[in-house]
């Protein structure tokens, strides 16, 4: 008692625990999710550290990398416990005692929402306990020598006037019984009163949300329950029965035919009395029943893999509710070999910056089916592709080496690639469209782009590799002056250029309806040409990119520019043009003059049939709304 210490939750973490223990709504279940990933990390954590020292594992039960779950109805206790490499003092104070760490605002915000996908995604897991608990107790002991003492971390919810209340702290102290655990940790959660919680005190419903929510975890999971166990029973009148038997014989000796009846009939009787001797009863016995089947699912053949075994471990490793918008499960061979599942994520639950933060960690390596890091997302997934969710499982990546010397390992560069081209694929998968009466396909297409398609520009700005460059950039989709609500790709604005036009035609703005009426483009409508919309921010650095390198060896040009009339024109308008211009240089002067600085050249154009004037931009140099863009931005 002496050494206990009382620690006080920081103001976010009260918030938070406030707001999921007095979440109606929130899905209960899955607290137990939480643990059992938690004891998964920590037992991954372990076998991890094992690689480079072996002693860590220990000796006897210590080696045994599992979970264990039992209940005691009687007294609402839940305990889940791990042999994981457990926790010191500072890792209770300072790893449960705190709530998510980034982006606590925006959790609460979405908690308050009852937007429940969210737990678990911000690391506020082990909170999820007081969804079901009013008392939660930790029981661990570190694996390290140095920490001897096993400790046990302590909070309750107290009820106050019909509201459930975090009491504003936790204690720590040492566990007075010594080292009962070997290693580890045991979380032992004491389950609110009342009928909906009881449910969490009874074998067929944990059992039900292990197969729901943890079947694919890497470590046995066993649940401790009551079995009922077949016994043989030798049936007691065998011996009268043989007596029968042995009389029936001794009558027929006679005849052949008889003999052989009788034969049969004695066979008969022998089944009857093997099924006498087989009589079975049933026995209650308790015992540790595995739960699940823990061989990792990317090694499995694909065909024996249903679409639901897929979409529930997308589940697991996204902690997100919902379905992938596609998947891709792989085998690479060669000078890199491993094996890989792949999901694009139906939505992206995070903010629109997110989605390019490498910080997600959603792409698990592992080597030879040992999880190595999640935290490895730039050496695997370019920055554009950060929404990816998978597993990645090296064959023929060293195992003992330190996190670092990995990070640097040629083969890592070869996998990045690899994955790179597989994820283009499915994006390429969804995006073309092949069969245009097939309005479910269209839908998709459109919904995936709007949801990927800003990555996929940043990818066909960024990508250093020029083939998975070149065909990012045939899956783009702009709007155009022709395309309507519709969209179209530069191969398909290609194809149905005007045989006079050489060029492909872009302006940007910020939407179909005002560029349909800009006076840069009365004369190209006229001629019935195509232009591309340049709508999204970034479609202009795009233009820009290809005004460097060409799209398919078509150069492209900017509307807005100055003198994309003159190049179309013939030597005779050019000439026409520069008489008028001598013969109206004063009006031009005076238009000068009135824009000072502001103006640099006043000249005739030949884009305009109904609108005066208009103000075009330098052929060098950015667009108009380039500038306001940057100019955004450098707010
Ligand atoms: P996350 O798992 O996303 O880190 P949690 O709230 O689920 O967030 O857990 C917080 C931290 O508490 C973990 O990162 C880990 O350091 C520690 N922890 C939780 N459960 C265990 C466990 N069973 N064994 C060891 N450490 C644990
Ligand atoms: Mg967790």
């Amino acid at each position: 008692k002496d050494s206990m210490e009382n620690y006080k939750f920081k103001a976010h973490t009260s918030k938070v625990m406030e707001i999921i223990v007095n979440s109606i709504y929130s899905n209960k279940d899955i607290f137990l999710r939480e643990l059992i990933s938690n004891a998964s990390d920590a037992l991954n954590k372990l076998r991890f550290l094992s690689l480079t020292d072996s002693s860590i594992l220990g000796e006897g039960d210590n080696q045994l990398l599992e979970i264990l779950i039992d209940i005691d109805e009687e007294k609402r206790i839940l305990n889940i416990r791990d042999r994981g490499l457990g926790m010191t003092k500072k890792d209770l104070t300072e790893k449960i005692g705190k709530i998510a760490e980034s982006g606590s605002k925006d959790f609460i915000d979405k908690l308050q929402k009852k937007d429940d996908s969210i737990i678990g995604q911000f690391g506020v897991g082990f909170y999820s306990v007081f969804l079901v608990a009013d008392e939660v107790t930790i029981y661990t002991k570190h694996y390290s020598e140095d920490e001897q003492d096993q400790l046990i971390w302590k909070c309750n919810v107290s009820i106050e006037d019909g509201n459930e209340n975090i009491q504003s702290g936790y204690t720590v102290s040492v566990d007075p019984r010594g080292n009962t655990l070997g290693r580890g940790t045991t979380i032992s959660l004491h389950i609110k009163e009342g009928e909906q919680y009881d449910k969490y005190l009874k074998h067929v419903k944990l059992q039900k949300l292990i197969e729901k929510y943890s079947r694919f975890i890497d470590f046995p999971i066993y649940l401790w329950k009551s079995e009922w166990e077949d016994i043989e029973v030798t049936a007691t009148e065998s011996d009268d029965d043989q007596e029968e038997e042995q009389s029936i014989g001794t009558e027929s000796e006679e005849e052949k035919e008889q003999e052989e009846e009788e034969e049969e009939e004695e066979e008969e009787e022998e089944k009857v009395e093997k099924e006498k001797k087989t009589k079975i009863e049933q026995v209650e016995r308790w015992k540790w029943v595995l739960m699940n089947k823990q061989k990792a699912i990317w090694t499995r053949p694909k065909n024996e893999i249903t679409e639901d075994e897929y979409n529930e471990f997308y589940r697991l490793i996204s902690k997100n509710n919902e379905d992938p918008f596609i998947y891709t499960h792989f085998i690479a061979e060669g000078d890199v070999e491993f094996k890989s599942i792949l999901f694009i994520p139906g939505t992206i639950p995070f903010g629109s910056f997110e989605r390019f933060n490498p910080k997600i960690k959603s792409v698990k390596l592992y080597v030879r089916r040992v999880f190595i890091t999640d935290n490895f997302m730039d050496e695997l997934v370019p920055q554009y592709l950060a929404f990816l969710v998978g597993v990645v499982d090296g064959d023929n990546l060293p195992l003992n080496l330190s996190r670092e010397q990995l990070q640097k390992h040629v083969l890592l560069k070869k996998i990045k690639k690899m994955i790179t081209k597989k994820t283009i694929a499915m994006f390429k998968k969804l995006l073309v469209v092949k069969d245009l009466d097939d309005e479910d396909a269209l839908e998709q297409r459109d919904k995936f782009w709007e949801i990927y398609g800003t990555n996929l520009k940043v990818g066909a700005l960024e990508e250093k590799d020029a083939t998975i460059k070149k065909r990012i950039r045939e899956l783009l989709r702009f709007k155009t002056s022709k395309s309507g609500d519709d969209s179209i790709t530069l191969d398909e604005y290609i194809e149905r250029m005007d045989e006079n036009q050489k060029k492909i035609l872009y302006i940007g703005g910020t939407n179909s309806k005002v560029l349909m009426s800009s006076p840069h483009l009365e004369k190209v409508l006229k001629k019935d040409w195509e232009v591309i919309f340049c709508t999204d921010p970034i479609d202009e650095y795009l233009f820009l990119a290809f005004r460097d390198e060409k799209y398919k060896g078509y150069e492209v040009s900017d509307m807005s520019k100055e003198s994309i009339d003159v190049k179309e024109i013939s030597e005779k308008e050019k000439k026409k043009i520069e008489e008028l211009e001598e013969e109206h240089s004063y009006l031009l002067d005076w238009f000068k003059e009135i824009g000072g600085d502001q103006i640099d050249k006043v000249r005739f154009s030949k884009k305009l049939i109904d609108s005066p004037c208009v103000v075009s931009t330098k052929d060098f140099g950015v667009s108009a709304r380039m500038e306001r863009i940057l100019k955004n931005q450098a707010l």
